[in-house]
């Protein structure tokens, strides 16, 4: 029978430990970890996922800097911002919310916020430091997606692992990650130069599918017994939603379920953990910061 991969129940118990490791942090140390995340403009996805960030820092007991600024925000105030909060000891993670609006480059942002509150993982310098195996904060998305794979039993090691989509935030580093000496797993990534995508992934022990498009995987193409972390969060309108739509992954759920031994949905997969292993980061600078 298919595993559904509860990435709700993973992520609760590891905020439990982020919570317990807050409480310890502010009563040895009297340091309280501090996350601030800045949206620029209103894409509604970008509110919601900015809104669940703010929540879930609360509840972990961290202090929440949440700083929305208007559309027309330039790049140069922006970037002064960021420099700001790279000084601000109460702050010990600086969040960017991507995509910022097309008139600010993603690279000036992300190159503007100090290493050592980069809890995303995005600055070339972690970037750098994860793919030499240096101690750095890992990207949380790729970071939550190889512990949903650990989560589910399999044991990554020796496997084939496929990959497909080639982004900086998702697909690369989960590639990176998971060809690791800690993982050892054999990696294949794929996109769209790739002729037939199908071919690796029936190889494939453990498939991650990043592509941003709905039934990008489907049943026929995996192997039976296949770990599929879903990582595709899409809009597909429905009328019969009070929103007007429903969100679907990049996997056509109902086929690959039938074939793999175990799978995440979307929502409820990756989504909780990006944000755990966000807390995650921000606590351990916290913690480098108090030492
Ligand atoms: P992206 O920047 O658009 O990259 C998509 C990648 O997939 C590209 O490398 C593209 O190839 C490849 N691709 C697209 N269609 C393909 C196909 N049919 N066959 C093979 N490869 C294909 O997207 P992203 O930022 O990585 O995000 C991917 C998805 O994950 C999106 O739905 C996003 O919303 C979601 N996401 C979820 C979370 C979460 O926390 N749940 C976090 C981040 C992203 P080329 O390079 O050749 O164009």
């Amino acid at each position: 029978m298919t595993m559904r991969i509860d990435g709700k129940e993973l992520a609760r118990g590891l905020r439990a430990e982020i919570a317990a490791g807050v409480a310890a942090l502010k009563a040895e140390k009297g340091v309280t970890p501090g996350l601030a995340v800045i949206l620029v403009g209103d894409n509604p996805a970008s509110v919601s996922y900015v809104t669940a960030k703010g929540k879930a820092c609360a509840e972990a007991g961290m202090l929440s800097r949440e700083i929305r600024l208007p559309a027309e925000t330039t790049e140069d105030e922006l970037v002064a911002l960021v420099k700001k909060l790279n000084c601000d000891p109460e702050i010990h993670g600086i969040l960017v919310q991507l995509p910022v609006p097309k008139h600010i480059r993603d690279k000036a942002v992300i190159d503007a916020i100090a290493p050592e509150k980069d809890v995303d993982g995005f600055t070339p310098i972690n970037v750098g430091k994860m793919m030499i195996g240096e101690e750095c904060f890992l990207p949380c998305t790729p970071h939550g997606i190889v512990k949903l794979i650990e989560f589910s039993g399999m044991d990554i090691r020796g496997k084939h692992a496929v990959v497909i989509g080639r982004s900086n935030i998702v697909g690369k580093p989960v590639a990176a990650l998971l060809a690791r000496k800690e993982t050892n797993a054999t990696v294949t990534l794929c996109h769209t130069g790739t002729p037939d995508v199908g071919h690796f992934t029936r190889d494939a022990d453990i498939v991650v599918v990043a592509a941003g498009r709905p039934n990008t995987l489907t049943g026929d193409m995996l192997k039976e017994g296949a770990v599929v972390i879903d990582v595709g969060v899409n809009r597909i309108p429905d009328p019969t939603k009070p929103k007007g739509f429903r969100l679907v992954g990049d996997a056509d759920f109902e086929s690959c379920s039938k074939v793999a031994g175990a799978i995440t949905p979307v929502p409820g997969g990756v989504g909780p953990m990006t944000i755990t292993m966000l807390l995650w980061n921000t606590l351990e600078s916290a913690r480098r910061v108090a030492k």
